[in-house]
């Protein structure tokens, strides 16, 4: 693995190793006979990074199968996560939007595994040494993805409206955004800056759809079984990753700005799709919310 992949702002430590968790997630998930999304990508992300040694990629391979609160119900939570965001953007691009933004990509591989209109470009925005070891990993396996595909190697604390537009986005032009895990790590102004910025560069006909977590006091769910599964099997700790100070309301702002907004329980497409997560007592996903947002033409 390269420098980047394993330094600082890699996949080997920090926030960075989250998208390996996610991957993880969707790797277990594409090998279940009921899955909702599948990612053949996923479990070579995994199998490549020193930093997963002895992660499944199979529910089979975990000793209490789906009764484990990590591999178990918090995969199947990011199984339904992929489904869901998959649905949003293929619905975006094959109504008005060409420009697909994927705001902290991580080891997001929906370029290489959705069938994209043929004028689509995909630009993937996360930390340098996220992208390049998503690279190394992709061009080992000599994938190629299904719509042009702009990494846009930059920090979001730092000027990535600048970096995107020099990397060929037109604001001018319908675009989708995603925000898929990713807010809660941020500080509050920056997520503000985020969503002024998507609003500022999206004209009528574009989306946007992020996660969120509403919970005022996020440490009220610590003892919760995905968190304490998380840092005890696999060494991250969520709760120290996410930025704890107190959140802006982003669907409120964009409603603000004349965006149509709608927010979600993820509960609610686990009934849709008949499987995925429920609410359970001391429920760390008590408080997340998916947020789906229309700029309306003029
Ligand atoms: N969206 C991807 C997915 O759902 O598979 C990745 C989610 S992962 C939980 C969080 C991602 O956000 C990581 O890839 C991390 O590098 C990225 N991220 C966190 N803070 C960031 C920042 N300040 N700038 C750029 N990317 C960031």
């Amino acid at each position: 693995m390269s420098e980047g992949a394993g330094g600082a702002d890699g996949v080997a430590g920090g926030v960075g190793l989250t998208a390996l968790l996610v991957a993880a997630a969707r790797a277990i998930e594409t090998h279940r006979h009921d899955s909702l999304a599948r990612d053949v990508f996923a479990e070579h992300f995994v199998l490549a990074a020193p930093a997963c040694a002895g992660w499944p990629v199979r529910i089979q391979q975990v000793p209490d199968g789906d009764a484990n609160p990590l591999w178990g119900r918090f995969a199947r939570y990011f199984g339904l996560r992929t489904r869901v965001l998959d649905d949003f953007l293929l619905r975006s691009v094959h109504a008005d939007a060409r420009q697909v933004v994927l705001l902290g990509a991580g080891l997001d591989s929906r370029a290489f595994r959705l069938d994209w209109p043929a004028d689509c470009v995909i630009f993937e925005v996360d930390r340098a040494g996220v992208l390049a070891f998503k690279h190394e990993v992709l061009d080992g396996l000599s994938a190629a993805p299904k719509a042009a595909r702009v990494p846009v190697p930059i920090d979001l604390r730092a000027d990535w409206a600048e970096a995107l537009t020099i990397a060929g986005f037109d604001p001018a032009a319908p675009s989708v955004w995603l925000a898929e895990g990713l807010l809660f790590y941020l500080p509050g102004t920056t997520e503000t800056h985020l969503i002024d910025t998507v609003d500022r560069l999206s004209t009528g006909g574009s989306a946007l759809a992020f996660e969120v977590k509403l919970d005022k006091d996020l440490l009220e769910y610590r003892d919760s079984p995905l968190y304490t599964s998380t840092t005890q099997q696999i060494g991250i700790d969520l709760l120290d990753l996410f930025n704890r100070e107190s959140r802006p309301d982003s669907a409120g702002n964009l409603t603000g700005r004349g965006w149509s907004t709608s927010v979600r329980t993820p509960f609610e497409f686990t009934r849709h799709h008949g499987r995925g997560p429920l609410p359970e007592e001391n429920d760390a996903l008590a408080g997340n919310r998916w947020v789906f947002a229309n700029k309306p033409r003029p």
